[in-house]
């Protein structure tokens, strides 16, 4: 059977995909196991959005400003005039962001906007709500525990995905094909996102040829509780400094202001630099609530206030310690401002997985969700506008062994070398260090599965290396410094 439209990912970019898409239309979406744990589920802060046309030209320098002047502007204007819709539409389907007692829609600010314009559901749950509002609403079929392990690609047509099942492995086919697999988390030893976020398809993407785009450009976000041991850590959203939680040292002074003047409310890669500097001096770094009370806390913050009370922490009377971690990339498969990968007539690569230079250097709070509605619309109107006539061609699986037994000590090496050489704060003896590294890996017999992973790595490292000055999230320090 060929589908009409094949969607990798089950995030809000494929979802959001998927319910654009005509009804008539076979649409099947992919996801890994389980279905809910992709980074959308875990989005806590909300999702931006101009509050109304005045605020528009606003959004729209804010977001300019955070992209360090990187920023495709045509890609942000379209991020920004289209975000009043597309929360529309959503509110017009039924989802509910968070109101007053009048019903009045809540916005929040955070880092870097100039005012509040961040919507919310469930408190600090917002991704989780729309994540379950948007498989409720879709008619597409979705198979969760498939991964994509390769795209069927012959010159610039997509005809379909290599995928494993459990022990088995087959093709499908399809006319569209939308890549919405998210970020490259699972490459760094410390980092936010969901577990299954591994990069796979930045990896195909490098070993097909298609191209790849501001890969250097990775976000790290400051306010991290990095002390479990589970793969995933755990964010404090930017939402409680955006409403008063400040950051302290074990002696309780608010250094940030050392750093900058605007203390907590700087851009998310000065408060990271500033907090990873100040323990590297050889303090703590706590993230203190003091300035909430407790009912307030629990009814804004209920996901927070849970988890945390859960690992012991009696928030927010008690400051939790925190660290930096990795948390989204700014780069991805290079695609126009419609979603369509360049140099390609049928695939899209939508939500975090694309760059469509929406980000630029540094991505502003909370623009991400919104990226994944307005992005995955476009590619989808796209395909309608300019329908692709498709001859099938069938393609053979290739041969190969997807893990092998050393990969797990390969990819905890792969891991630790990102975090140290290739993180918040990068040198370039270090970068070259992390090249070698990455590349004695790949000389090694490791699984199919890895070799994407480091694919990904050294995209990522060779776009630092090739970037020799600082800008946006990508900081190079001289040799010697911290
Ligand atoms: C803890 C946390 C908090 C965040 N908070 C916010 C916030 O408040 N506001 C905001 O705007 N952004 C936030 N972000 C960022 C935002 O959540 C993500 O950028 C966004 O959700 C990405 O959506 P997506 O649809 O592109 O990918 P995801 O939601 O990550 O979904 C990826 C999908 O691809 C599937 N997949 C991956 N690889 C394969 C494969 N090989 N085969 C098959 N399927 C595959 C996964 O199973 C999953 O279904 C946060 C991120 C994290 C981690």
């Amino acid at each position: 059977m060929i589908y009409d439209y094949l969607i990798v990912g089950a995030g809000i970019a494929g979802l959001y995909a998927a319910l654009n898409i005509p009804s008539n239309k076979k649409t099947l979406i992919l996801a890994k196991d389980p279905l809910w744990e992709c980074n959308t589920f875990y989005a806590q802060g909300g999702i931006a959005t101009a509050v109304d046309s005045d605020d528009v030209a606003l959004h729209i320098e804010d977001t300019l400003k955070a992209g360090a002047g990187l920023c495709n502007r045509e890609a942000v204007e379209i991020l920004s005039r289209n975000s009043i819709a597309v929360i529309e539409d959503l509110l017009a389907r039924g989802f509910e962001f968070d109101t007053d007692e009048k019903g009045n829609l809540l916005f929040t600010k955070e880092a870097a906007h100039s005012r509040a314009r961040i919507l919310h559901a469930g408190g600090d749950a917002t991704g989780r709500e729309l994540h379950r509002f948007l498989l409720q609403q879709t008619e597409a079929t979705v198979l969760e525990g498939v991964v994509v392990i390769d795209l069927l690609i012959e010159d610039d047509i997509a005809y379909g995905v290599c995928v494993r099942q459990g022990a088995r492995e087959f093709t499908i086919y399809a006319k569209n094909i939308s890549i919405a697999s998210g970020g490259i988390g699972s490459l760094y030893e410390y980092h936010t996102n969901a577990k299954m976020i591994s990069a796979d398809l930045q990896g195909i993407a490098a070993m097909r040829g298609l191209p790849l785009k501001d890969m250097e450009f990775t976000q790290f976000h400051p306010t991290v509780f990095v002390y479990n041991t589970r793969a995933r850590k755990y964010l404090l959203t930017e939402a409680l400094r955006g409403e008063g939680a400040t950051v302290v040292d074990e002696r309780g002074e608010r250094f940030l202001f050392e750093y900058d003047p605007r203390g907590e409310l700087a851009p998310r890669d000065i408060v990271s630099r500033a907090i990873y500097r100040h323990q590297k001096k050889g303090h703590k770094v706590y993230l203190n609530f003091s300035a909430f009370n407790e009912e307030f806390f629990k009814k804004r913050f209920p996901t927070i206030y849970r988890n945390f009370q859960n690992l012991g922490f009696n928030v927010p009377k008690e400051q939790v310690p925190i660290s930096p971690a990795f948390h989204f990339i700014m780069g991805g498969i290079a695609t126009d401002t419609w979603g369509r990968v360049e140099g390609m007539q049928n695939l899209y690569a939508i939500g975090e997985v694309a760059c469509t230079g929406v980000h630029g250097a540094n991505r502003l709070a909370s623009n991400s969700l919104l990226e994944g509605l307005v992005f995955s619309k476009r590619a989808v109107e796209d395909s309608l506008i300019n329908e692709f006539s498709y001859t099938p061609k069938e393609f053979a699986i290739e041969k190969r062994q997807l893990v092998k037994s050393e990969d797990a000590k390969f990819k905890s090496l792969l891991r630790k070398t990102m975090w140290e050489k290739v993180g918040i704060i990068r040198k370039p003896s270090e970068l070259q260090e992390a090249k070698d590294i990455v590349t004695q890996i790949a000389n090694k017999p490791i699984g199919y599965l890895l070799r994407l992973r480091l694919a990904s790595a050294l995209a990522i490292i060779e776009a630092a290396i090739a970037r020799k000055k600082s800008v946006g999230a990508h900081y190079i320090e001289e040799e010697g410094g911290v």
